[in-house]
């Protein structure tokens, strides 16, 4: 998502070229995520974020004839000793309403009664069309001329008289500016340019598929989750997703989940709930890259002309991949943006290094 959204707002103005080791694209986490897009995810910076890139995914211009949301809510409950965790949340959140314990069952009427004193219900969390979304940044890239490039895998990054050289297994490619979106690998890559790590940590994180309970219409429910977050479950029609909202440092790798993290994930979410899990229809798991802030790193690196961070996306690189396509777009071009210079500090690379 995040190289080929920003390869959609360059390729106007620029000669670009998206270089993806995997034959098709939005394979690794891009392609495993939740969806959602709420609002009030993240810290402060990440919030900012979060708003700038909320008109784009209303109204995707040039990506989608039309909205790629749609409604879904979210919903964080807590019994009576976390009535303070859900009240700081609130406080620092925008759009919450309060809910009682019987107006959160009537929501979600799977929840066991002891586990909820009240909860707090985000109306404007919505489910993101992830694939129409990348699709339409990838065909608004090669409209504009860019090209897309799949099976290339980055193996040496080289930089002479202000070019830098990209070889793959197959192809040699020379640019003035390498944007580095490289996920859970954005380090790697960094190291075989010479550059220090970001000390970015990839934190894989699982989910399951378990059908909708016998007798309930899940459609129409929100994301729930315990205010202490030891899961969260997104419903949709005839199926419910749950995750065990881990978050286990790994290697970069093609990541799949383990059977005792899942095992446990569902075991919070049985005790929260009043139907057991019966069947998986499947699993998988993903890599959620952090920096050690848990905010995003884009911008030059001003070790090195011309290398460009667009990593540690986190568990949002869905929701904020238009304002930080646009940024990162502004940034390479030189164009005066219009985003806050305390944002861009926020989430510049200069924030890890000592030189
Ligand atoms: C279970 C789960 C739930 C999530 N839920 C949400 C959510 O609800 N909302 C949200 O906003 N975010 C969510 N996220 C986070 C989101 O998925 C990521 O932040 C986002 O996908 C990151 O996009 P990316 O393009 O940086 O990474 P990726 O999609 O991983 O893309 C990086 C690409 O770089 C390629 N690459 C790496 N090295 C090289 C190389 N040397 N040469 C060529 N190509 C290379 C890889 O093959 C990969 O395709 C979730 C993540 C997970 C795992």
């Amino acid at each position: 998502m995040a190289g080929v959204s920003a390869a959609a707002k360059l390729s106007p103005h620029a000669s670009v070229t998206v270089l993806e080791r995997e034959p098709s694209l939005g394979y690794h986490s891009t392609g495993r995520s939740a969806a959602i897009f709420i609002r009030n995810y993240g810290n402060a910076t990440l919030r900012a974020l979060n708003v700038i890139a909320e008109p784009e995914f209303i109204e995707p211009i040039g990506i989608s004839d039309r909205t790629l949301l749609s409604p879904r809510g979210q919903l964080l409950f807590g019994d009576d000793s976390e009535i303070d965790k859900l009240q700081s949340y609130a406080d620092g959140s925008d759009g919450l309403v309060w809910l009682s314990q019987a107006e959160t069952l009537e929501m979600v009427p799977i929840l066991r009664i002891e586990r909820v004193a009240s909860s707090i219900y985000e109306h404007s969390a919505q489910e993101i069309d992830v694939d129409r979304m990348l699709q339409g940044y990838a065909r608004l890239a090669r409209a504009n001329g860019a090209q897309i490039e799949l099976a290339q895998g980055v193996e040496s990054v080289g930089f002479t008289e202000g070019i830098w050289t990209l070889r793959t297994a197959k192809d040699t490619f020379q640019a003035p500016v390498v944007i580095n979106a490289a996920g859970a690998w954005a380090d790697n890559l960094a190291v075989i340019a010479g550059l220090g790590r970001m000390n970015l940590s990839p934190l894989r994180r699982s989910a399951v598929m378990i059908p909708s309970p016998t007798g309930y219409d899940t459609g129409q429910w929100p994301v729930f989750a315990d205010i202490a977050e030891t899961f969260y479950a997104k419903p949709g029609a005839g199926r419910i997703m749950i995750s065990p909202a881990d978050e286990d440092p790994v290697e970069p790798h093609d990541a799949w989940a383990e059977d005792m993290v899942l095992a446990e994930g569902i075991d919070r979410y049985e005790r929260a709930v009043t139907v057991p899990v019966t069947r998986v229809e499947r699993n998988w798991a993903g890599l959620r890259t952090f920096a050690p802030d848990r905010t995003p790193v884009v911008g030059f690196d001003r070790r090195a002309q011309g290398f460009f961070w667009l990593a540690g996306q986190g568990g949002y690189g869905i929701q904020t991949a238009p304002a930080l396509s646009q940024i990162t777009a502004d940034l390479v071009l030189g164009r005066a943006g219009s985003i806050k210079a305390d944002i861009l500090a926020a989430i510049a690379p200069d924030r890890f290094l000592d030189i």
